[in-house]
């Protein structure tokens, strides 16, 4: 029996989702819980536009959370996925393709000597802090509140009670005596890392160098360079979270953009432009401890897959050729930044846009968001009533208080003009 998919509509779809997977969808935040529930099932986007199986067309800021930022169904980077996929989807074996691939990473990333290829970044970041911990002889990692690094254990931590900085478990499932060796610290606050230092040996500091899942948080000056200070005093790995800033803020990433370089880096989403790679690297000392060169125990059946791979290369070597890219990418963020804080001032809301190159999140607060703690003077409700006036006028915004919406090259003059414009009417809205 075959499974045909007929034209559905979303609320369809939708139920038959729920009674089949966990919630209806694959990763929690495509569930739409914060803004009310009703999420879109896509049936193709192109550019900036998505399109749900109902035809309705919106301007996409999700990005495929940022992974997409030539924009959807690019054109070369859909004949390079074909091309690789007539030549076998996967072998499991070393290709010639996915060493072009790291090549260019390194070339590209500063910090980089060697990369090892995985499929996605919690993978990354679950591997990069083994090697963290294998190279230091230590088990505790310093992580922040409110910085994301993808779902494995060791990093599904909430603060503790009390002066205690020691995590506890943030899920069901998660081992005590795993989320203790994770200590949480304060973005934008060197004191409370050099507590956690004073705690423990530590073995690695993992920061996402612009925080990107708390909203868009700017390190402040000083911070990264802190960190680096830290860690090369205390014998410990800097390890910079770039899965989501990775050749997202410059070529280089945000080590590039900051001039700071961590000692291991991982990477994903713009590294496959939304199929599936991700990768983790460092200096050559440190990655041949990795097996089979090293001890360090890592693998992967579809690591490297060609499909991603050339998926990978197609984005890179167009960014690498074409750094301007990056500058009309800046020039768009820049407009939405100023057109949303004009309105904001013109309309006198409590909000705020927090920007740095393609990555924004509009704040429905009038106080900085400095850190995970700030978030909390954040009026939710405010945000969902944007988000769902933006959502109905054909803006979709990432759905969540505290997510980062991404331009790409394909948002162009007049997509941007209209986004202002429809989301100036949805802050109107939302607090009349
Ligand atoms: C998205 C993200 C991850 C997790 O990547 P997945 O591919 O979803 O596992 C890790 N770190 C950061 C900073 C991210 O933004």
């Amino acid at each position: 029996m075959t499974h045909p998919l007929p034209h559905s509509t979303r609320a369809g779809v939708y139920e038959r989702a729920c009674a089949v997977m966990p919630g209806g969808v694959n990763s929690p935040v495509r569930a739409f819980g914060a803004v009310g529930g009703n999420p879109p099932v896509v049936e193709a986007a192109s550019g900036s536009i998505v399109r749900d199986v109902d035809g309705r067309e919106w301007i996409d800021y999700i990005s495929s959370w940022g992974a997409v930022i030539l924009g959807h169904a690019d054109p070369g980077v859909v004949a390079a996925v074909q091309e690789a996929t007539a030549r076998g989807t996967s072998f499991g074996l070393l290709t010639e393709a996915e060493v072009a691939l790291a090549e260019l990473v390194v070339d590209m990333v500063p910090s980089l000597d060697m990369v090892r290829w995985v499929s996605s970044g919690t993978e990354a970041t679950m591997s990069a802090l083994r090697l963290a911990r294998a190279a230091t002889g230590r088990d505790h990692v310093i992580k922040f509140s409110g910085c994301y690094h993808g779902h494995a254990d060791s990093f599904l931590v909430a603060a503790g009670s009390g002066a205690a900085t020691h995590g506890t478990p943030d899920s069901p499932g998660v081992p005590d005596a795993l989320a203790g060796l994770t200590l949480l610290a304060r973005y934008n606050d060197l004191n409370s890392v050099a507590l956690a230092f004073e705690a423990e040996p530590i073995a690695a500091v993992i920061v996402e160098p612009v925080a990107g899942n708390m909203g868009c948080v700017p390190p402040e000056t000083g911070f990264l360079e802190g960190l680096r200070e830290m860690c090369t005093e205390h014998g410990s790995i800097l390890i910079f979270d770039e899965v989501m800033t990775g050749f997202r803020l410059a070529p280089g990433g945000a080590q590039e953009l900051f001039g700071v370089l961590p000692d291991l880096t991982t990477l994903g989403k713009v590294i496959g432009h939304g199929v599936p790679a991700a990768a983790y690297g460092g200096r050559a000392d440190l990655m041949s401890l990795v097996s089979p060169a090293g001890s360090v125990y890592q693998a992967g059946t579809l690591a490297g897959n060609p499909l991603a791979v050339a998926a990978g290369l197609c984005t890179l070597q167009r960014l690498a050729a074409e750094p301007e890219i990056y500058d009309e990418i800046e020039r768009h963020s820049a407009r939405l930044e100023d057109g949303l804080s004009d309105a904001i001032v013109a309309l006198d809301i409590p909000a705020r846009v927090q920007r740095v190159g393609s990555m924004w999140t509009v704040f429905m607060s009038d106080m900085p968001v400095r850190e995970f703690a700030d978030t909390d003077a954040a009026d939710l409700d405010a945000f969902a009533r944007f988000f769902t006036a933006a959502y109905e006028d054909g803006v979709l915004l990432p759905p969540s208080a505290f997510e980062t919406a991404f331009t790409t090259s394909a948002h162009e003059d007049d997509t941007v003009e209209h986004t202002i414009d429809v989301l100036t009417r949805a802050l109107d809205r939302a607090w009349t």
